[in-house]
């Protein structure tokens, strides 16, 4: 596994559970040693889903702020879940110490030979049957990770955006404080989908709040748009949003997390040689949300069944149907164009339908009816002339 962070560990941990597995050997390599809290992921889940047993909390309550006021959002049999980072992390080197066929080495990638299957490292070279890759990208679709997040200006647009040929690239970028407040100000019980109270600005902007009790939450303020903001506008809005919205005064932040995601629907490799691209590197972010927890989980699961049925790894089991695939170019270009704001588009999905709709079809789990009925709620006009722009990118995605 070039690069041990969710992907990595989560096909290691599907491949090392399979007997037919067993007499292969196992190398996880990571630059980090995944020793903090850098993340957390946020997913709904059904009752029965596989999902790792690390769950930090569950909400089944869920409020959702938009142009019609506040909605409760009935999300059962849906939960949302929190997973932490470090308790992924930990929980998943537990699973690892069972089997001794799984060893893991902490070395920086510097480059991958797709033909051989050699992982270069500062550490030495290492050659594997088959790669994973979730470490690097064939083009830079995020900054460098470092200390200095965020790292302005830095913008995935275009200089071809006039054309119709450009795909579209928006980054969902997000910084969060895990607040503690003097009194209580929270329900435990009710988590803050999302919240558009916030100033636009020609974005799709919102926050979202997740409370663990009365007097602690982790509270993010996140952008859809092609450049990241300057560093102290996240730090900003995220105390306007607290102060002015959300009526607190005093409080202490606990943790930060910040984190930019692509949404894109410039076609991924999923395979090169003897090297497969899995995780974000592989294109497994669903483009018109950014939510990749959950989706990872299930399309490695689906992997690791067809290699161990085939006895040959099929990168064909890492791709959406077309017709998601297409839903959520069109979405992402209008969302890039404006043609509709994403504030209006939230707030007519989640003020016409109901969400378990909306969490199917986010899931590629919605049969064609339910897309018809999802068709009808935003305006349609906006949406049927960004298809129609779209039509030159139809047959490359
Ligand atoms: C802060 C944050 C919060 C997120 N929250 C959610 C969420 O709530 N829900 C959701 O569904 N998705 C979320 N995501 C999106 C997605 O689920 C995560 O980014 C997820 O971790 C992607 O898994 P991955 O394996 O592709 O990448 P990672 O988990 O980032 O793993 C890649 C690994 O490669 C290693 N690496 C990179 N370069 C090198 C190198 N040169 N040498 C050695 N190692 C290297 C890194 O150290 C890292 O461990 C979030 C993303 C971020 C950044």
């Amino acid at each position: 596994m070039a690069g041990a962070g969710m992907s990595g560990r989560s096909l290691a941990l599907e491949c090392a559970r399979r007997p037919a597995f067993r007499d292969k050997k196992i190398l996880l390599i990571d630059r980090g040693e995944k020793k903090q809290n850098d993340r957390t992921w946020c997913f709904w889940s059904l009752p029965g889903e596989p999902v790792p047993p690390v769950v930090y909390k569950y909400w089944d309550q869920c409020l959702f702020f938009g142009e019609q006021g506040v909605q409760p959002l009935e999300i059962a049999p849906y939960r949302y879940a929190m997973v932490r980072g470090i308790d992924f992390y930990e929980w998943t080197e537990a699973e690892f110490r069972q089997y001794p066929n799984v060893q893991s080495i902490q070395a920086g990638i510097t480059g991958l030979d797709i033909a051989t299957g050699t992982v270069r490292t500062d550490q030495g070279d290492f050659q594997g049957e088959w790669v994973f890759n979730s470490a690097f990208t064939k083009e830079r679709l995020l900054p460098d990770a470092g200390d200095l997040w965020p790292t302005t200006p830095f913008t995935t647009a275009d200089p071809d955006k006039t054309s119709d040929k450009a795909f579209t690239r928006l980054l969902q970028h997000f910084k969060g404080w895990v607040i503690e407040t003097a009194t209580d100000h929270f329900d435990p019980a009710v988590m803050t989908f999302m919240d558009y109270r916030i100033p636009q600005k020609g974005e799709t902007r919102f926050a979202y709040v997740l409370p663990f009790s009365e007097k602690k939450a982790l509270i993010e303020f996140t952008v859809f748009s092609e450049a990241l903001c300057a560093p102290e506008e996240y730090e900003r809005e995220l105390s306007d949003y607290i102060g002015n919205i959300l009526n607190i005064d005093r409080y202490k932040i606990l943790e930060t997390e910040f984190g930019i995601i692509p949404m894109t629907d410039d076609p991924f490799s999923r395979r090169q040689g003897r090297v497969f691209h899995i995780g974000t590197a592989g294109g497994f972010v669903k483009a018109s949300s950014g939510y990749a927890f959950k989706r990872t989980q299930r399309k490695l699961r689906e992997f690791a069944d067809a290699w161990e049925q085939a006895s040959v790894p099929d990168e064909r089991v890492f791709r959406s149907p077309w017709r998601f695939r297409f839903y959520d170019s069109v979405m992402l270009r209008v969302l890039r164009d404006q043609a509709v704001s994403g504030k209006t588009f939230f707030s007519d999905l989640f003020g016409q339908l109901p969400p378990q709709l909306v969490f199917r079809f986010l899931d590629e789990d919605s049969t064609f009816a339910d897309e018809l009925r999802l068709l009808s709620a935003p305006p349609a006009w906006p949406f049927f002339r960004s298809a129609l722009k779209q039509i030159p990118v139809f047959l490359k995605i």
